[in-house]
């Protein structure tokens, strides 16, 4: 790998394949795999991963909104699209790329029946999302009657997919209540498909939900966080390799005198002297404030670095005092040693966030 010059996510594509793999091997043979790529591949870079994985091969991809389903089709992904949460104001382009829409209410089935109608669609794919618990987006179980009529009242549309999101999958303290949202949706998919005559694909798991509900798989999964590195608990994150790895420079080193401070707002003050780093990442980056004031901290050789006073917008100051290290020298903000999960914590966030956060501005490498 090529020592930084200037930060730079890197990102490795073998472990993404690693990653694939290892989520497929959890799977029945015939399950179909749905990569969600929204947010930038969860902060690292839609258009590259997605064409990546459209060729390991997955068979779906999902997003959240139609924007980023758009820049994937100029990108060149031919797979189908999920958009997880479109908007009726966009449905027409949603139609011009061959999106296919989540549908989470009666307002947005009729909408799209009406615009898929004037579009002269027949058949045009529709996902019919059910809320089982999380309370976020869907139908309620209440609702399949109205959603069974309305579909049924047009050929424009067809219930390719049913599927629901599991609130807490990754969390074992809540195993009734996911094996509660696992019994809803069974009970909700066997209604919808006597009703509706053919046998749409149903699918209920996300990342945590394949590892710990492996009864749960249905007929096809949605991957997040695990293509990217991370399988939410100790056991689990031991199968994976985070792909991303934030990597900076050292720009300038300060001899700091007792008495003097360090930063914006004088954050921080020394009773003693000290050494700091100054590094050109900060929160444009998406290095948050909540990670200054000693809380978070990079690697330089080997040794932890703690960031000092305020995070700056475009820098960060940090504490070398203790470790050997020269003007020009790499640091590693978080990869797959030093993880985008344990440096969340710090700041009493999950790895989601982190990474999600790092944004466009730092230059992307990939290595194949
Ligand atoms: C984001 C999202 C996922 C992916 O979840 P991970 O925990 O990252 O695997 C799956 N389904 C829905 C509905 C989502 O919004």
């Amino acid at each position: 790998m090529p020592k930084a010059q200037e930060t730079v996510l890197e990102i490795d594509l073998k472990a993404l394949k690693h990653n694939f793999d290892h989520l497929k091997s959890r799977l029945h043979s015939n399950t179909k795999f749905m990569a969600v790529v929204k947010a930038f591949a969860y902060g690292s870079d839609a258009c590259n991963i997605a064409n990546y994985l459209q060729n390991l091969p997955v068979n779906y991809f999902a997003v959240a909104f139609v924007h980023e389903g758009i820049s994937l089709r100029k990108a060149g992904i031919t797979k189908p699209i999920l958009v997880l949460h479109p908007q009726a104001a966009n449905f027409n382009i949603l139609i011009e790329n061959c999106l296919e829409p989540s549908i989470y209410n009666a307002k947005i089935l009729k909408e799209f029946i009406a615009i898929a109608s004037a579009e002269k669609q027949s058949d045009y794919p529709i996902h019919i999302k059910f809320n089982t618990g999380l309370n976020r987006l869907g139908f309620s179980e209440q609702d399949v009657d109205t959603v069974i009529s309305q579909v049924k009242s047009t050929s424009s549309v067809k219930i390719t997919s049913v599927f629901s999101h599991l609130a807490a999958s990754e969390d074992l303290n809540e195993r009734d209540f996911t094996i509660n949202q696992i019994e809803t949706f069974k009970r909700i998919t066997e209604n919808i498909t006597k009703q509706i005559g053919y046998k749409p694909l149903l699918h209920l798991c996300n990342t945590s939900g394949i590892l710990n509900y492996p009864e749960a798989h249905f007929d096809m999964v949605r991957s997040g966080i695990g293509l990217y590195g991370f399988g939410n608990s100790e056991k689990e994150n031991k199968n994976f390799k985070p792909i991303g790895t934030l990597k900076t420079i050292i720009s300038q080193i300060h001899a700091i005198e007792k008495g003097q401070s360090v930063g914006y707002n004088r954050a921080f003050k020394t009773d003693a002297f000290l050494r700091t780093a100054t590094l050109p990442i900060g929160h444009a980056d998406g290095i948050g404030r909540q990670y200054g004031k000693g809380k978070g901290y990079v690697i330089i050789n080997n040794q932890r670095a703690y960031i000092l006073g305020n995070v700056c917008m475009d820098m960060i100051m940090v504490d070398v005092t203790s470790i050997d290290c020269n003007e020009g020298d790499e640091v590693i903000v978080f990869g797959p040693h030093a993880t985008a999960e344990n440096l969340a914590l710090t700041a009493n966030t999950i790895s989601y966030e982190l990474i999600t956060g790092i944004s466009q501005r730092v230059k992307r490498l990939f290595l194949q």
